[in-house]
């Protein structure tokens, strides 16, 4: 499998408009690896290429590469710096696009009526089974302000655990995974404690009682530090900072 980080910022992207915090003002300046549109990913398997989440900047990151093999896209949660790109679709019309949201998300989104006829729309529950050829996919809950769910993917042995959005209190599945996984990718918005998402210090505390092979952070906003500090800070740690465009094989 391979993993490609399309966007690694958090809600408000970096730099984000109208802000002039070190953080932002050294994206503007510098760009490359400080700047970060919002989060998604696309996950490619041997025969089938997923999605997960269309952010408000989709169109400009599909534009950059090859959307025409994607199976489907997975939706994570109705916040919209995860799907505030679906209407992007809108004007994409070469066939019939699958998308599968959790069934107390999919009430959530809004499509118009063009896009109601371009789009098969599948719900499925926490721990149901989704098959794309050999390239499985398996949702799990986790904790969040509103109904939000992680990712299990799994190829010829291999396995990638997406936590999404997660709060920092883990369950146990949560946390067994981490011992069962090839990559972990969390979801760390800020440094230091923050509500709703767990931070990368809490992440590196949950690390050293349950380690993992490969730990990645993305989703990182504003409030963080400087791409270049997060990466110093946390190679002690073995944990890996993505930045939009890269990408990992598992
Ligand atoms: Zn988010
Ligand atoms: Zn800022
Ligand atoms: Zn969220």
């Amino acid at each position: 499998m391979k993993i490609t980080f399309l966007g690694t910022g958090a809600a408000e992207g970096i730099p984000s408009f109208d802000c002039h915090c070190p953080r932002c003002e050294a994206a503007r300046e510098r760009g490359g690896k400080e700047q970060r549109r919002r989060s998604s990913l696309l996950v490619s398997g041997a025969d089938h290429k997923l999605l997960v989440d269309t952010p408000p900047e989709i169109s400009n990151m599909l534009s950059r590469g090859d959307f025409s093999d994607v199976s489907a896209i997975l939706l994570t949660h109705e916040h919209y710096d995860h799907i505030g790109g679906l209407m992007e679709f809108e004007y994409w019309c070469n066939r019939v696009l699958h998308v599968f949201a959790g069934y107390d998300v999919l009430p959530t989104l809004r499509l118009t009526p063009r896009l109601s006829t371009m789009i098969l729309l599948s719900e499925f529950e926490s721990h149901s089974l989704i098959v794309f050829g050999s390239l499985q996919v398996i949702p799990f809950k986790v904790m969040h302000h509103v109904p939000c769910y992680g990712f299990l993917f799994q190829e010829g042995g291999r396995k990638i655990a997406y936590y999404s959005d997660s709060g920092q209190i883990l369950s146990e599945f949560h946390i067994r995974l981490l011992a069962e996984v090839d990559v972990a990718i969390f979801h760390t918005p800020a440094f230091e404690h923050a509500d709703h998402h767990i931070s990368v210090q809490e992440l590196i505390e949950l690390l050293q009682r349950y380690p993992t092979r490969q730990p990645v952070i993305t989703h990182i906003s504003h409030h963080n530090r400087k791409h270049e500090e997060l990466v110093e800070e946390l190679r002690p740690h073995n944990i890996l900072v993505a930045y939009d465009g890269m990408e990992i094989e598992v």
